[in-house]
């Protein structure tokens, strides 16, 4: 690592630890529960799972994970993301679930 994306991490870190979204107390672990570091593994290798994109807390930290680090991130895979969740939220309202 160079001085410069220890930095960014650095900035990164701060940046995620600003807002956690509230969750239901009651509610079992889900993918918003992955540290920031985990969600942005699977951002960058598009390997975010499909259940992730359509939970709305989920979809928060994922959000805010990709605010923080959207220099490291390639838009193009942001797009590829948001279209994915487009499809699957689309998917959902046509099976009413
Ligand atoms: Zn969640």
């Amino acid at each position: 690592m160079t001085d410069d994306s220890e930095a960014k991490w650095a900035e990164f870190k701060a940046a995620v630890k600003v807002r956690k979204p509230e969750k239901a107390k009651g509610q079992p672990p889900c993918y918003c529960d992955a540290s920031p570091q985990t969600i942005l593994r699977d951002l960058l290798g598009g390997t975010i799972p499909d259940e992730a994109l359509v939970r709305d807390c989920c979809w928060t930290e994922i959000c805010r994970v990709w605010g923080g680090n959207s220099d490291a991130a390639d838009i193009e895979q942001w797009r590829e993301l948001c279209k994915r969740r487009g499809h699957l939220l689309a998917r959902q309202d046509r099976w009413g679930i």
